[in-house]
């Protein structure tokens, strides 16, 4: 059966939560992440990694940065904080670049792209490269939805000038992203340590989370005396930084779409580190896949609706399951009812971004619902997952 999490926590988790498994191994062929790209360096956000790829180029006021119509909110404060003006490019129906757009709104003051691989789906990039080495711009690769898998013979990340990464949507941990590059060297992005507060936080958040889904039951019983101190230890914390930074974590895509620029120099903690270093790229890609396979075919032949993506590419490694649907809300509304965990990509969308931005970001903002398939949901979490879904549609 399954867990029971806090009272209107859905019944699964959405994101990656520690669990036992995390740490296996898989057999096979060795699986590329975006940090075999280039060179990197691991900070604390995907927002972040933004902002610093933006100051590596060296965009600043007065100057434009092409941004896609189709976003995440996170994406767009790192643009300001440069003093550069966000332009939005529009997407096709199937949120694939619209080039023909793109090219058009380059302009004297643009000087930088980016390009996003929604949902873990690589952009045809090859073309778009081309073109920002013939306009002379800088190319970002927006690898939020894809920290693992290839593309066009390639890690992903591997064709940007600077490629941005949230480790967080694939990995059990509580805050991390990386800056990335394949052509440039990272030098001038000296990180340092955000100090013992944040260190602890993020390594009790994410056992936490992983205790709420009824994961390491072992470990929960070893610890639940430590976490009940744990309020009274960030009291005394905070009291001895003095403020110094001002939250003990920084903004994710977990709780906002808030930039705040006191993390920028901010290295990655310690226990984001060591996940990723323990973590199994060929393991995760592999589960996730299948779990994909297994909503894929939950939806197969129901009338009203259909995968964003008729086909998942070989090499990519799915962020979710993106499902288009005709009426959206009443299925958004029983789906909740159910415990099920739910993304809206795109929505809210930066303000004064609409439907005469671009017609197909506000549609995709609306009628896609996309469903969790990472690696740490359960056999009986994806088994009822996959059910409950084919229920909720066929009602
Ligand atoms: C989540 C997300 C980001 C920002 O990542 P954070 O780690 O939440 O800062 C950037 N781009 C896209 C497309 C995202 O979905």
């Amino acid at each position: 059966m399954l867990a029971n999490p806090l009272p209107g926590r859905p019944l699964i988790p959405l994101a990656p939560i520690l669990s036992a498994s995390s740490f296996r191994r898989a057999a096979g062929a060795r699986v590329h992440t975006v940090l075999d790209a280039g060179n990197y360096r691991l900070v604390t956000s995907g927002r972040v990694a933004i902002a610093l790829a933006l100051r590596e180029i060296g965009v600043g006021p007065g100057e434009q940065v092409l941004v896609p119509a189709y976003h995440s909110a996170s994406m767009i404060p790192p643009v300001l904080w440069r003093g550069a003006e966000p332009v939005f490019y529009r997407v096709q129906p199937d949120a694939s670049v619209d080039l023909k757009d793109l090219e058009a709104r380059i302009g004297p003051t643009t000087r930088a792209v980016m390009v996003t691989h929604y949902f873990g789906f690589p952009q045809d990039i090859a073309p778009i490269r081309a073109l920002c080495d013939a306009r002379g711009i800088a190319l970002i690769e927006d690898c939020a939805h894809c920290f693992i898998g290839e593309h066009g013979g390639r890690p992903v990340g591997a064709w940007g000038d600077y490629a941005i990464a949230s480790s967080m949507k694939f990995l059990p941990i509580y805050e991390g992203g990386a800056l990335v590059s394949a052509r440039h060297r990272l030098d001038k992005v000296v990180l340092e340590s955000a100090g013992a507060g944040f260190e602890a936080k993020v390594a009790l958040n994410s056992l936490e989370k992983g205790f709420e889904y009824g994961r390491l039951p072992a470990v929960r019983a070893a610890l639940s005396l430590p976490l009940r101190a744990k309020g009274a230890l960030w009291g005394l914390v905070k009291q001895r930084r003095g403020g110094a930074v001002p939250a003990l974590a920084p903004d994710s895509s977990d709780s906002s779409f808030n930039f705040d620029p006191r993390w920028i120099d901010k290295r990655s903690s310690l226990f984001a580190r060591a996940m990723l270093k323990l973590a199994a790229p060929a393991r995760i890609q592999a589960l996730r896949r299948s779990h994909y396979a297994r909503l894929e075919a939950a939806v197969q032949g129901v009338s009203g609706v259909r995968p964003l993506h008729p086909r998942l590419p070989d090499g990519a490694c799915p962020w979710v399951f993106p499902l288009l649907v005709d009426d959206p809300e009443p299925l958004f509304v029983r789906l909740k009812t159910r415990g099920v965990p739910l993304t809206r990509f795109g929505t809210p969308q930066w303000e004064g971004v609409d439907a005469t931005t671009c017609a197909n970001s506000a549609m995709l903002a609306r009628h896609v619902l996309a469903l969790p398939c990472h690696q740490e949901l359960k056999e009986s979490e994806i088994a009822w997952l996959a059910s409950t879904l084919r229920e909720a549609i066929s009602q």
